[in-house]
């Protein structure tokens, strides 16, 4: 799914009636099937140019366009995988992973075939009958992947999804998700604002600068794949 983004601007209205301005007239574009990593440092918008990409924040101007289609409001076909997992405390991880599922097409054994593979894919069979609280933070991060990927979303937006791991399981989740990528044929863009994350997992790295008048800058970068 390819992503445009055309002079979008983002203000908040603070409780003291103050606005701030998140965003300033953000261009960009993202083809089908890219990797991007948006790069920048905190406080300068790349949350809420994910949250405009996903729908689940309006642009105060401009706009979001997704495979030809004027974004409205969040879809399955954008997953949204969040820096806090926010995973349902009352369901187990197996319930967790097939809960999107319900609503979607196919009989309830595809769906069920369907949320055990992502089970296997991300080694969860042990803890697939554990809440979320039982759970350790990069076990909580991989029931949170795979619960977006079971919706096989054809764009999968991610906010610092590995900012709580340690550095060891982080890597080893980078690893990971740089092969589902390879095989699910799917748009993965991923917020960080760590440099070194951006230039093992991008194919592109979009650098958000938050001087006011450069909001934003656009650094192609060639990476030879392992
Ligand atoms: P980043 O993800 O790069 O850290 P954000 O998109 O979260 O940046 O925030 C950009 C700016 O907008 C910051 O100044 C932040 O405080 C402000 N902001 C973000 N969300 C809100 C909100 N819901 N209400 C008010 N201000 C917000
Ligand atoms: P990030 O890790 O992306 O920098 P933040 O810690 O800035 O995230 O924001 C966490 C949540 O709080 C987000 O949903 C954001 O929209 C909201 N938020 C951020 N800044 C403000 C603010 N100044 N006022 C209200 N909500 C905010």
């Amino acid at each position: 799914m390819d992503v445009e983004v055309k002079r979008a601007s983002k203000s908040y209205h603070s409780s003291g009636g103050k606005a701030v301005e998140a965003l300033s007239a953000i261009d960009l574009t993202i083809s089908s099937g890219e990797f991007v990593c948006l790069l920048g440092p905190s406080g300068c918008g790349k949350s809420t140019l994910l949250k405009l990409i996903a729908g689940i924040e309006t642009a105060s101007s401009g706009a979001v366009i997704c495979a030809g289609e004027v974004v409205v409001g969040p879809s399955t076909g954008r997953g949204f995988i969040f820096q806090d997992y926010s995973l349902f405390p009352w369901l187990t991880v197996r319930q967790n992973i097939a809960f999107g599922l319900q609503r979607g097409k196919g009989t309830k054994r595809e769906k069920r075939e369907l949320a055990e593979h992502y089970i296997r894919l991300f080694e969860l069979e042990e803890a697939a009958g554990l809440y979320p609280k039982q759970l350790s933070g990069g076990m909580s991060q991989r029931v949170a992947i795979a619960r977006a990927l079971c919706l096989q979303p054809k764009l999968l937006l991610m906010d610092e999804p590995f900012a709580a791991l340690d550095a060891m399981l982080r890597q080893k989740l980078q690893e990971e998700l740089v092969r589902i990528w390879q095989r699910e044929n799917a748009t993965f863009v991923f917020v960080t604002h760590d440099v070194e994350e951006a230039i093992f997992l991008a194919d592109r790295i979009i650098v958000m600068s938050p001087r006011p008048g450069a909001v934003s800058a656009i650094v192609p970068v060639q990476l030879p794949r392992p």
